[in-house]
């Protein structure tokens, strides 16, 4: 009776990468979600306000980022009030709870109110569009900023 071999497993190889951008290299697992991610701090470059570095846009443009960095006692950000009253605008939850820099997105995000510049009714995409606040108002880029010299 031939005896039959033992079989292991193939070993798959689980390539590491960025859940994000899907590059390997040098990798992280992320202190909120535990998910891998470039660790890319350094790429960003002080007040510049650039979004190219997959762990700050996590941890600073998400829910769950920001759900981590204070600290809520709810265990799930999707569906922790404190995240909910996070923002002044709901649009803004909304968009961190649904842009390309979160692992899992908000399934149903509720409804909300577009932003308009209060000058020239242009909504505002407060997620992705530059505007400015005066007291409860807002314009959009055009409006709100200062006139150019020359
Ligand atoms: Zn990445
Ligand atoms: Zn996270
Ligand atoms: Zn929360
Ligand atoms: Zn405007």
């Amino acid at each position: 009776m031939a005896q039959a071999k033992t079989r292991k497993a193939p070993k798959v190889a689980i390539k590491k990468a960025c859940g994000l951008c899907g590059k390997s290299g040098r990798l992280y697992r992320t202190a909120c979600c535990g998910n891998w991610i470039c660790d890319d701090h350094q790429k960003y470059q002080l007040f510049s306000y650039a979004r190219n570095s997959c762990a700050r846009n996590h941890d600073r443009y998400t829910i769950c980022g920001v759900h981590h960095a204070e600290d809520h006692e709810h265990p799930d950000w999707k569906t922790c009030p404190e995240c909910r009253e996070h923002y002044d605008k709901l649009e803004m939850f909304v968009w961190a709870a649904t842009n390309d820099y979160n692992f899992t997105k908000l399934e149903n995000p509720p409804a909300f109110e577009p932003t308009l510049c209060k000058k020239c009714k242009r909504v505002i995409r407060l997620g992705e569009d530059g505007y400015s606040i005066k007291g409860r108002d807002y314009f959009c880029e055009g409006c709100g900023s200062l006139p150019r010299l020359g």
